[in-house]
């Protein structure tokens, strides 16, 4: 993926949670806009942001160069007021973009909010760069409740290649996830959106999650299968033999499965709001 970089400053980093956020969130935070990993299926390509953009998605990427300085101002004022943050990292970007290796963007926000945490931070990414980080997660979890989320939509790279052929390649996410565990960070596997996997997924996750998230691109695109129908989702799935699995109920099935392996709690579906309070 050829992706242009370019360096912006953005008026605001927090953003007030919306939509399917606005349980359990106050706020979404993207250090970037725009997305090298380009997944085919991603709900961002069907938003403003990229509908009225020249660029395709997938190449061009902004990098808020200003991120951690706008953070501490705005954390300051949301303190004043006593108010919670919980803040979700990224809604509409992965904030462990590759150029994140030189640009600290992320990075810079951690050791902001190492210096004023918010009351929850959940980083959601399919970014093995997270790993650099460790660090400074395993001081933020000291100073406000935090979790990894970790995207695997499947455990088959094949199929990974087919929705998400730029996305990084799922046994180096395992790996992560393993690492981010094992130093006592609380983590998440996000199923979203669930691909094709083989029967031992389950077992794959083992010892490496403390929680499992299951969203389908019929429940979790925002616009109930909407956005999913526009970005030619199901045509994909037959395209490639795998109209079975692209089903209205699936997350029943797929969190029903999963339950089999993991204790009920740990299993969370979309638009579950018991977990998010
Ligand atoms: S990583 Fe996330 S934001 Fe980036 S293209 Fe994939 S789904 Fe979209």
């Amino acid at each position: 993926m050829n992706t242009q970089y370019n360096e912006t400053t953005a008026k605001k980093i927090l953003t007030e949670a919306k939509g399917y956020l606005d349980v359990g969130f106050t706020h979404s935070l993207n250090p970037y806009s725009g997305c090298g990993f380009s997944c085919l299926y991603c709900y961002v390509r069907e938003m403003p942001i990229q509908k009225f953009k020249d660029q395709p998605w997938g190449e061009w990427v902004d990098m808020k160069t200003n991120a951690a300085a706008n953070y501490k101002n705005e954390i300051q004022k949301l303190r004043k007021k006593s108010k919670p943050v919980h803040i979700f990292m990224s809604s509409a970007t992965d904030p462990y973009q590759p150029i994140e290796r030189e640009a600290n963007i992320t990075r810079g926000l951690l050791e902001a909010m190492i210096e004023f945490p918010p009351d929850f931070l959940q980083i959601q990414t399919r970014g093995p760069l997270i790993k650099r980080d460790i660090d400074l997660l395993v001081e933020l979890k000291e100073r406000c409740k935090l979790l990894v989320s970790m995207t695997v939509e499947t455990d088959r790279e094949d199929i990974k290649r087919i929705f998400a052929p730029y996305a990084p390649g799922i046994k180096l996410r395992l790996r992560v996830l393993q690492e981010l565990h094992d130093a006592g960070i609380s983590t998440q596997a996000s199923i979203s959106p669930v691909l094709p996997f083989t029967p031992e997924f389950p077992k794959v996750l083992e010892g490496k999650v403390d929680h499992i998230w299951i969203d389908t691109l019929s429940i979790g695109d925002g616009s109930m299968g909407k956005r999913s129908e526009r970005l030619g989702m199901p045509q994909l799935f037959r395209e490639n033999g795998l109209e079975k699995w692209y089903q209205k109920n699936l997350h029943v099935k797929v969190e029903k499965y999963f339950k089999k392996y993991f204790p009920d709690e740990m299993v969370r579906v979309s638009k579950d709001e018991a977990f998010l309070k």
